[in-house]
């Protein structure tokens, strides 16, 4: 299965990733991550991306086009994977293409999550965050078993740094203005899956397997 989880900031790609790929394998590849990290290990990568990112902008597309490419030009790349967050402009779709007719990986699908802009922001404003392993909660739609504390690794659960009502509000204009040239785009190509986001996380996970059946079959 290669995937790419299309839809605004805060509307679940992480979480339904997750679930997605407990299944079968699969390599969850989160630009959003990987940027993360670098910040955090004052890479120059990281460096560079801070301001746009704390700011709630977009990253220059060549910044995360060679962190893909790396990634898919190493001898490990990974054969079945799932794209959280890249592409998220028309340019970086177009290089990303490129890069995997080289590599010989042609994508299955393009599963894109719709949620309203208000439901973003109300969910944001109580998205928690483990800073090991990433997994997402919500104060009340996900909360953790334990007040402030990962289920998984027991770390301390925080919030990101742009997961304010401002940044928010940013991300989702770069959103509107950038990222949603790619659902035509992928509409195009024949390769778009629309999902309906609202609902508990399992129905949502329930709507995109229902949407990738006649591709990969009922057991993915
Ligand atoms: P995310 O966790 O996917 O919401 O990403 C967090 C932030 O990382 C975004 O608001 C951008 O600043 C940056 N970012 C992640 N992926 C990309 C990308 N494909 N292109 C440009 N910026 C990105």
């Amino acid at each position: 299965m290669r995937l790419i989880l299309l839809g605004p900031p805060g509307c679940g790609k992480g979480t339904q990733a997750e679930l997605l790929c407990s299944i079968n394998g699969t390599v969850h590849i989160s630009t959003g991550d990987l940027l993360r990290a670098a910040k955090v290990a004052g890479t120059p990568l990281g460096l560079r991306a801070r301001a746009y990112m704390d700011a709630g902008h977009l990253v220059p597309d060549e910044l995360v086009n060679d962190l893909i490419a790396e990634r898919f030009r190493a001898a490990d790349r990974p054969r079945h994977f799932l794209m959280d967050g890249y592409p998220r402009t028309v340019a970086q779709a177009e290089v990303f293409e490129r890069l995997l007719v080289e590599v010989n990986l042609p994508l299955t699908a393009v599963i894109l999550i719709d949620v309203k802009d208000e439901e973003i922001v109300h969910r944001t404003g109580g998205r928690l965050t483990c800073p090991k392993c990433k997994t997402s909660y919500h104060i009340m739609g996900r909360p953790p078993k334990m007040s402030r504390l990962c289920d998984r690794c027991g770390s301390s659960l925080g919030q990101r740094a742009d997961d304010n009502a401002v940044t928010v509000r940013k991300r989702l204009e770069e959103y509107h203005q950038q990222t949603a040239e790619l659902v035509p785009h992928y509409r195009k190509r024949g390769l778009l899956r629309e999902v309906v986001g609202q609902g508990d996380i399992q129905t949502i996970h329930s709507n995109i397997l229902a949407a990738l059946r006649p591709q990969v079959g009922s057991s993915c």
